[in-house]
């Protein structure tokens, strides 16, 4: 059951010379041969180029590679369709992007590469990361590794079901508004969104820049402590990215009592409306961190209920500025036209999806004058108002405590024809980025009948990434929640 290990499993067998990088590598691709068919997180896979490089890896362990500079070394991880991969296609599963292939390596593939992964594999999201349930991909649904009829949720929905279906030993995507952290939940992985800055976005395709941020999933806590070691650091090609040192996260991984950690529960965040099974393990979690030593307080988040509004019309804004790259003449997708205005709104008709068409309307809009005042002006305003919130609150603890979703996984279609619905599955997980701080999701628990995993989130101040892994990592060893395998794992 090669395919089922975590990172920090398979890299002491990789050590010892039990199992070897092409073993590791086949034993995902066989998972992938066995599952994906019914999973389809995968949009793509290049298996010669993955070989290839578990060659190279088994070259280096048998001349006594890997360890301390090396630590992934013939580590199979996948890639969400976001990130630039030299040499292999970049789509953001849009056919605007059909055909393109990627000029270089993000500088979170480089690092990853500089650790020593073998990366493979493209992975299903939804289009332009616009999205909560991969539907909005150009190309497939991505389904639910616990239960088929369900969606994964998005928009790295792809990087969670390949993860949870053990079809790769981690993945890496993207989270602008919850897109690592709820799918994660949705799951049954762990899924971390760093803070804004921590990794560096250079080779990430553009969503909402300002909100953007590359993170792991993985199979455990320590898995995403190490990868968040290989991802993390200032990069000179991103300005945004932080010249801070980064640490070694897996220090923080020791601790078996929260004695002296704060926590905090938001007082808004307890809405009608949350599922009952969802609220009863958010409930059992608070009362085990609680057993472990944590001291729970209530918190205050005045503005939080302005959180999605302001996100959907940030994000749009940023997004139709963004998009605009996409004009037939510079990447992808080209339609013909009789002038140049003919073919760029050719291209762009019938290449994006009507979600991607919808914020770039959304966006145009807030953006144009006589409108700009009215809604970015003041949603940029708002957003002042929730990130002090957050300021306030970490003065009185070290990580707030929430559910990630206010539900379980969903059944495809069941939002799909509702944009709001869609919209308010993000309600816990978005005021994270528009406060640019850390979050992430673990498993906290099963609902009875469909069994699916419900996700607890973790959210920390600035660069307390570290203090995230600590408290998930003690919660994590008291539970048993990580040790449960999908019906398609
Ligand atoms: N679901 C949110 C959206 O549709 C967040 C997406 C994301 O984080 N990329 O915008």
């Amino acid at each position: 059951m090669l395919h089922r290990l975590t990172i920090s499993e398979l890299a002491g067998r990789l050590a010892s010379g039990h199992v070897s990088a092409t073993d590791a590598l086949e034993a995902c691709l066989a998972q992938v041969d066995r599952v994906d068919g019914d999973v389809r997180a995968f949009l793509s896979i290049d298996r010669d180029d993955a070989r290839a490089q578990a060659r190279a890896a088994d070259a280096e362990l048998a001349a006594g590679g890997g360890g301390g500079m090396r630590p992934l070394l013939g580590v199979p991880i996948a890639l969400k369709d976001v990130l630039c991969h030299r040499g292999q296609p970049v789509g953001c599963a849009s056919k605007i992007l059909e055909g393109y292939v990627s000029p270089y390596d993000a500088t979170a593939v480089a690092r990853l590469k500089a650790a020593g992964a073998v990366l493979f594999g493209r992975l299903n999201m939804d289009e332009f990361a616009m999205g909560s349930s991969t539907e909005n991909s150009a190309y497939w649904t991505t389904l639910n590794p616990w239960d088929t009829s369900r969606i994964p949720g998005g928009s790295s929905g792809g990087c969670a079901a390949a993860v949870a279906a053990n079809e790769a030993f981690a993945s890496i995507g993207s989270d602008t508004g919850g897109s690592i952290r709820q799918p994660a939940a949705l799951c049954g992985c762990v899924g971390l969104k760093p803070t804004y800055g921590r990794v560096s976005r250079y080779g990430l395709v553009a969503f909402a820049s300002s909100l953007d941020q590359i993170g792991p999933f993985t199979k455990s806590v320590g898995d995403a402590a190490l990868l968040m070691e290989a991802l993390s650091g200032h990069d000179p090609l991103d300005s945004t990215s932080l010249n801070e040192p980064v640490p070694r996260y897996r220090d923080a991984l020791g601790a078996t009592s929260l004695k002296g950690v704060r926590l905090g529960v938001v007082k808004e965040f307890q809405l009608g409306g949350m599922d009952t099974e969802v609220d009863a393990a958010f409930r059992a979690a608070m009362r085990q961190l609680e057993a472990l030593g944590a001291e729970v307080r209530e918190v205050s988040l005045p503005h939080s209920d302005h959180a999605a509004a302001t996100y959907y019309i940030i994000a749009p804004a940023e997004a139709s500025a963004n998009l605009a790259r996409f004009d037939g003449v510079r990447y992808g997708r080209r339609v013909e036209g009789p002038d140049a205005f003919e073919l760029n709104s050719r291209t762009r008709g019938s290449g994006f999806g009507p979600e991607v068409k919808r914020r770039v309307i959304l966006g145009t809009y807030v953006l144009s004058s006589g409108y700009y005042d009215a809604y970015y002006l003041r949603a940029q305003k708002v957003r002042a108002l929730i990130r002090r919130d957050f300021e306030h609150a970490f003065a009185h603890v070290d990580a707030i405590v929430t559910p990630t979703t206010p539900t379980p996984a969903f059944k495809v279609g069941e939002k799909a024809s509702d944009p709001l619905q869609m919209y308010l599955s993000d309600i816990f997980t978005i005021s994270c980025n528009l406060a640019g701080i850390c979050g992430m999701s673990l498993p906290c628990g099963f609902t009875r009948q469909p069994r699916l995993p419900i996700g607890l989130q973790l959210l920390g101040r600035p660069l307390g990434e570290a203090d995230l892994l600590r408290i998930a990592h003690a919660y994590e060893q008291s539970t048993p929640w990580h040790r449960e395998v999908a019906p398609l794992g």
